[in-house]
């Protein structure tokens, strides 16, 4: 077998993006509205304006926004920006990121694992490829997310950004999955449902396979993803190595 490790994003790609991140984003966006008011930040900033910062617009959560693609850091700066309170940046971000862990909590009913991906995870294990995640999400927020959705038992290797390593697209945490398994980075496919995700694979040399169950249409992946399809559900790993 050619490809001995696969790689995914979290949020989109495993898991169900849409129900759970915009009810945590709404959720979040009041808790530190609150938290600039308390600390003489701009009053006139709406829960729309800040929401539409990190690319929701209503219901539609932009694929290249800052929630789909960006850590929790990029996020709070935006905010912090527009909202100026009287506080350290570092406190700002503090609090922004145990809201967003709080609220994942909070809203933990809709953390699930996509249809029939649990099946064809547990089936790649079987035939002994190496499984990892590298995620834009922070360290308690990912490990409580896949204890939920029952899938922690199956990853050799579990990367988050919580500052202490550089985030995607840059290719550290895929280095560091390669690193952990003793595998190279050609020998790796990234799953993901940004674009941010397939420059992420393409920098660290690996391929790329774009997934249509998060934020991106098929017509953003195309271009930057060596094959889209609708779901890890469907990823045939066999015809895949045979292509190649
Ligand atoms: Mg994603």
């Amino acid at each position: 077998m050619k490809f001995k490790g696969l790689l995914f994003d979290k949020d989109g790609t495993l898991l169900e993006f849409h129900n759970l991140w915009l009810n945590v984003s709404h959720g979040v966006s009041q808790v530190v509205k609150d938290y600039s008011n308390q600390h003489q930040g701009h009053q006139n900033v709406t829960i729309t304006a800040l929401l539409s910062a990190i690319g929701i617009e209503g219901d539609v959560v932009l694929n290249h926004g800052l929630l789909a693609s960006n850590p929790v850091e990029d996020i709070a700066q935006a905010w912090f920006d527009m909202l100026a309170p009287d506080v350290s940046i570092a406190a700002f971000t503090q609090v922004t990121k145990a809201a967003f862990n709080q609220q994942v909590k909070h809203h933990c009913e809709w953390i699930q694992a996509l249809p029939g991906v649990t099946e064809k995870l547990r089936a790649f294990k079987q035939q002994g490829i190496y499984l990892g995640i590298a995620t834009a999400d922070t360290k308690d927020a990912t490990l409580y997310s896949l204890a939920k959705a029952g899938l922690s038992e199956l990853f050799d290797y579990i990367g988050y950004s919580d500052g202490d390593i550089e985030p995607k697209p840059a290719p550290a945490l895929l280095n560091a999955f390669c690193q952990q398994c003793g595998i190279e980075p050609h020998e790796v496919i990234m799953f993901g449902d940004t674009v941010s995700d397939m420059e992420f694979g393409h920098r660290a040399g690996a391929k790329k396979v774009g997934v249509l169950t998060g934020t991106a249409l098929r017509d953003e992946l195309a271009p930057v993803a060596d094959l889209v399809i609708s779901s890890v559900a469907h990823f045939d790993l066999q015809a895949f190595n045979a292509l190649d």
